[in-house]
Formats: structure tokens, C-alpha cells, sequence
């Protein structure tokens, strides 16, 4: 057997993201290292790893914010690697980013309304708003400017808004950082809807807890390469794991 093909018998599974030797150098520093990723179609993928393993800059390598210094991303069948951000966007691709991206004066319905026009109009569009709002349970504040909301309402309000334009990939960085363990909690229960309508998630998230409570599988990063990858109960199990996390345990994550 040669080393492209699957030691599984899921053989026939449709990737809807693989990237091939990704790799981003930033002078000196490689940030994503000879990466070799596959995430197949309606998976929620887990990727997590010590503070500065390469998660951020590796999602940034999938929308186009950064461009690889070699390798190449596929997405739905396709290379995409000299793609611009708008354009992986068109053919199905949402990011929702670690900084806050709200309209702060604008309404959490019109939040909403921006993203969901660029694809819906009238009543479709509204039918939308309404969907949205109802998956994120903000139906009924509505009219509350999204700069007044709760760290935890604007960060589903955001999540809502990346799920506007009916992603294919959903791409997660990080969405319950700040969070109460009850937002942590309820935000692992949102996720997990929005794999029923449909999308791939793949989401960078430091709170275990919430990677057991939602991930299919994980795939663990470190110093930019992918360290290992399996089920929950695997890489928890996993004393190397425990073992690049523990290095880093003074900065008190993971
Ligand atoms: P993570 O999200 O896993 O914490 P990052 O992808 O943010 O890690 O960073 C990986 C490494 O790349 C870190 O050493 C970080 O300092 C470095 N890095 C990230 N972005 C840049 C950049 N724009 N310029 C230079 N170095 C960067
Ligand atoms: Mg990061």
C-alpha cells in the first residue's frame, strides 16, 4: 500500500477541505509547517494546541488572509490556493475570527440582514433573519444594538452572521474565548445545531471540555505540524499530548 492511500475504509468520503505540504514562514519562523490536512464533509473537526502551535495562521492559510510560502489548500473538490478572501467566501467558505466584527450601532436584526442580502432577498432574506435569530435565541432582542449585548450574545450573533450566506465551511477560531462555562457550554450546543443544517465545522478551541462535548474528531498542532489526530477519547488518552500541553502549563492554558 503506498502512503497516499487510506488506512480506512471510508475511502469513498468527500473532503471538503485538504491542504497538501502547507506552509507559512514569517522570516526565521516556520507558523504551519508541511501541513497535510483532511476534513471530510459534515464533520465537526476539533483543532487544538499549545498557545503559538499554528492554529490561527493555519485557518488564516485556508481563507486567503495569509498566503502559503508553499503547498496548496483544496476546498470542495477544487485548488484554491490562489483564490482571494472574497472568493473562497462566493464558493462557500465563512470565517468567524477571534476579534469582534459586529456592527456595534447597528440592530442584532441588521446585523444579521447584511450577510444574509448578499445572497437572499425579501421574503427568503427575512425567512432567514428569522431562522438565524431563533438558532442563537435572540428573536425577542432583536432591536437591541449589537454594541449593548453580552459578550457571549455578540459572539453567537457573529456565529449567526458567518452562517448567513449558507457556508459549506464553517471555519471557528477560537469562539468561546471570554466565555462563562454556561456560555461555554450553550455555545457547544449552538455548534452542534449547525452541523444538523448542514455545514463542515472546523474550530480551534482551547477549552477541553468543550472539544469532548462536540468534536467528532481533533487534530492536535504543534510548533506547526499536525502532532497527531483521532477521536476525543484518543488524544485525551494521549501522554505525548498531555505532554506538549503540560510544557506550556505556567501560561495556564489548555
Ligand atoms: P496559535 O493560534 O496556535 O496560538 P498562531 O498561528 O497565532 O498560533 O502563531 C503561530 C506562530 O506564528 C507564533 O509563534 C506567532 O508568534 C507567529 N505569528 C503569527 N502571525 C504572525 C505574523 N503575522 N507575523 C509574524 N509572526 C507571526
Ligand atoms: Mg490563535
Amino acid at each position: 500500500m503506498t502512503s497516499r492511500e487510506q488506512p480506512t475504509s471510508e475511502t469513498d468520503e468527500r473532503l471538503i477541505l485538504e491542504t497538501d505540504g502547507l506552509t507559512k514562514r514569517f522570516g526565521g519562523l516556520t507558523a504551519v509547517d508541511d501541513v497535510d490536512f483532511e476534513l471530510p464533509e459534515g464533520e465537526l473537526r476539533c483543532l487544538i494546541g499549545p498557545n503559538g502551535a499554528g492554529k490561527s495562521t493555519f485557518l488564516k492559510l485556508v481563507t486567503g488572509a495569509h498566503s502559503p510560502t508553499s503547498g496548496t489548500v483544496r476546498f470542495d473538490g477544487e485548488d484554491i490556493t490562489g483564490l482571494e478572501p472574497h472568493d473562497r467566501v462566493r464558493r462557500g467558505m465563512s470565517l468567524k475570527f477571534q476579534q469582534i466584527s459586529t456592527y456595534q450601532a447597528l440592530t442584532v436584526e441588521q446585523n444579521l440582514r447584511v450577510p444574509t442580502q448578499r445572497i437572499r432577498s425579501g421574503q427568503e432574506a427575512t425567512d432567514r433573519v428569522e431562522e438565524l435569530l431563533d438558532i442563537i435565541g435572540l428573536s425577542d432582542r432583536r432591536t437591541e444594538r449589537a454594541g449593548s449585548l453580552a459578550h457571549g450574545d455578540q459572539q453567537w450573533l457573529e456565529i449567526a452572521m458567518a452562517m448567513a450566506t449558507d457556508p459549506k465551511l464553517l471555519l471557528l477560531d477560537e469562539p468561546t474565548a471570554g466565555m462563562t462555562v454556561e456560555e461555554t457550554q450553550e455555545t457547544g450546543e449552538l455548534i452542534q445545531d449547525l452541523v444538523d443544517e448542514g455545514v463542515t465545522i472546523l474550530v480551534v478551541e482551547h477549552d477541553i471540555n468543550l472539544v469532548r462535548q462536540i468534536a467528532d474528531r481533533v487534530t492536535v498542532l504543534h510548533q506547526g505540524r499536525i502532532f497527531t489526530e483521532g477521536t476525543v477519547e484518543e488524544i485525551t488518552a494521549d501522554e505525548d499530548v498531555k505532554r506538549i500541553y503540560l510544557g506550556k502549563a505556567a501560561e495556564g492554558s489548555a
